[in-house]
């Protein structure tokens, strides 16, 4: 049993960001990308961030993700403050507790399906990936309905069933956060439905944390919580009607 001589600890948060900044080249083109964001995302969450094109989103979960690096203010994820950790801690905690997927899928054509969704794993343990991956690489396949064609190369596939092998590649390993930068742009709506649907069991039924960014209202009605940024600041979000699309979600005030 545990001690109880120490107070329990608070809940953390999956993402803690303050005051968070950006500006991309140097003189007189550089451009100021995010002007002091504040975000927190908490276990279990579904966030959807939305916001007009050139606002700062990707850039936002780009650097949530320890893609990109921010010129001032804080980070936490999972604990971790990416401005004191080293770049090691940072991939350490990238490979096993985050998950991301793109609008561009970004898979490789010359690998399988299959292959493609067990590549981190190959990263982690060289060539010795190992029938322990492969199994896991198909369960995970199978989990978006796609085992049948874990053979085939993405190029023969279709938009939503390259999605839905760049998904199955994301949850590999079980991530705890899944960042997702308008995962279903390039799908057409019932495509896009479908995957959408699947991230809400996801975080239902799984507990995944989501932050989602896109620019549909299917998605936003689905999420639990709506972030709007604009010119690289978070905006209160006007006209989430989220709420009043489902009856799940209870209205805006409600929660704040
Ligand atoms: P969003 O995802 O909301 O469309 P982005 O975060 O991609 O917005 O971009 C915000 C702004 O930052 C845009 O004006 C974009 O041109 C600029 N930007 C993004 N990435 C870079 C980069 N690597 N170099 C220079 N400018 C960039
Ligand atoms: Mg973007």
């Amino acid at each position: 049993m545990a001690s109880r001589t120490e107070a329990p600890a608070a809940a953390p948060l999956v993402v803690r960001a303050r005051d968070v900044t950006k500006s991309y080249g140097k003189g007189p083109g550089r451009t100021q990308v995010l002007r002091g964001v504040s975000l927190d995302v908490a276990p279990g969450e579904f966030v959807a961030l939305v916001g007009q094109s050139g606002s700062g989103k990707s850039t936002l979960l780009n650097i949530i993700g320890g893609l990109d690096h921010l010129d001032a203010g804080v980070v936490e994820v999972f604990g971790l403050d990416y401005r004191k950790a080293s770049e090691t801690a940072k991939a350490t905690l990238r490979n096993q507790r985050i998950g991301f997927v793109f609008q561009a899928f970004n898979l490789l054509d010359s690998l399988t399906c299959l292959d493609n969704v067990i590549l981190p794993a190959s990263f982690r343990a060289g060539a010795a990936a190992g029938k322990a991956a492969t199994d896991q690489g198909l369960e995970m396949l199978r989990r978006v309905g796609m085992a049948d064609l874990a053979r085939r190369r993405p190029s023969e596939l279709s938009g939503g069933q390259k999605q839905r092998v760049a998904i199955a590649r994301a949850l590999f390993g079980g991530p705890e956060l899944l960042l997702c930068d308008e995962p279903t742009g390039n799908l057409d709506s019932e495509t896009g439905r479908e995957v959408i649907e699947f991230f809400r069991e996801l975080n239902q039924r799984d507990g995944v944390t989501l932050l989602i960014v896109t620019h549909e209202r299917r998605v936003s009605s689905v999420a639990g919580r709506v972030v709007a940024m604009r010119d690289g600041a978070i905006v209160e979000a006007e006209g989430v009607e989220a709420a009043a699309h489902g009856d799940e979600a209870p209205p805006a005030e409600a929660r704040a």
